[in-house]
């Protein structure tokens, strides 16, 4: 199995919520600025990809939040580093609706003034489909129109080929895979542990559970003890189920 050293972040948030994948600004800085006093370089998937490096790690943030933008950019610009957005194409500048999170927190997608900014700074905008529904319960016209749309549509507003699909939820089979291959992405992505059907793994950083030196160990794709933190969020990823049984009961 391939390895690649890509972690995969969520909000970056002050508001506090329960949810294993938001993180406090002050943590995801002590991560970044750990693995940059390590010489390491954080970048996004296209350019990881183009020019594979020891010292580069991939930086990607899925649903493309408003606090990504506000607490996570700013540092990510003092040390240069680069990211990859997983944009879910319907929700550019409105609030989240699926989500399972007690007290019932709204977030707010990144609007497309903020995505081309980051753009324009080097970041890459890919797509997470149209409304960040699971493909593989759908039929053929529903899963050609999250892909091709969503691609289309942020093609249009970017000016430049979209050429990452993250699947929702990193669930997947061959016949997604295969329809996300004819709508024209190279590069596909989904969680931990995932590498089936030529789909990029990545690390889920994750709240409480991880510091700096155990994102450190993600990168490490080389070192045994980058399967020791695979095993681990493999756990973690599956409270990620709850969220998807409150989506089905909602359509
Ligand atoms: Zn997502």
């Amino acid at each position: 199995m391939k390895s690649y050293p890509v972690l995969a972040y969520h909000k970056i948030s002050q508001q506090w919520e329960l949810s294993f994948t938001m993180m406090y600004p002050r943590a995801f800085e002590a991560q970044m600025r750990y693995l940059a006093g390590k010489g390491y370089t954080g970048c996004s998937l296209k350019e990881y990809l183009a020019e594979p490096a020891e010292n580069k790690f991939v930086l990607t943030f899925d649903d493309a939040y408003e606090s990504v933008y506000r607490y996570a950019a700013p540092l990510l610009e003092k040390l240069d580093f680069h990211a990859t957005l997983f944009v879910p194409n319907a929700y550019i500048g409105k609030k989240n609706d699926w989500d399972f999170t007690p007290g019932n927190i709204r977030s707010r997608h990144m609007n497309t003034a903020e995505l081309l900014e980051l753009h324009r700074k080097g970041w890459e905008i890919a797509s997470h489909g149209e409304g960040h529904r699971v493909l593989t319960g759908m039929k053929a016209p529903g899963i050609q129109y999250e892909l091709e749309h969503s691609k289309a549509s942020l093609e249009e507003l970017t000016g430049g080929e979209v050429s990452t699909f993250c699947f929702p939820f990193g669930v997947y089979n061959k016949r997604v895979v295969d329809a996300a291959r004819a709508a024209g992405y190279k590069n596909l992505v989904g969680f931990t542990g995932a590498a089936r059907h030529g789909v990029i793994p990545r690390s889920v950083v994750y709240r409480c559970v991880d510091n700096p030196r155990s994102v450190l160990r993600k990168i490490r794709i080389h070192s045994f003890c980058h399967r020791f933190e695979n095993c681990k969020e493999q756990l973690f990823h599956s409270f990620a189920f709850f969220t998807r049984i409150k989506q089905k009961l909602m359509r």
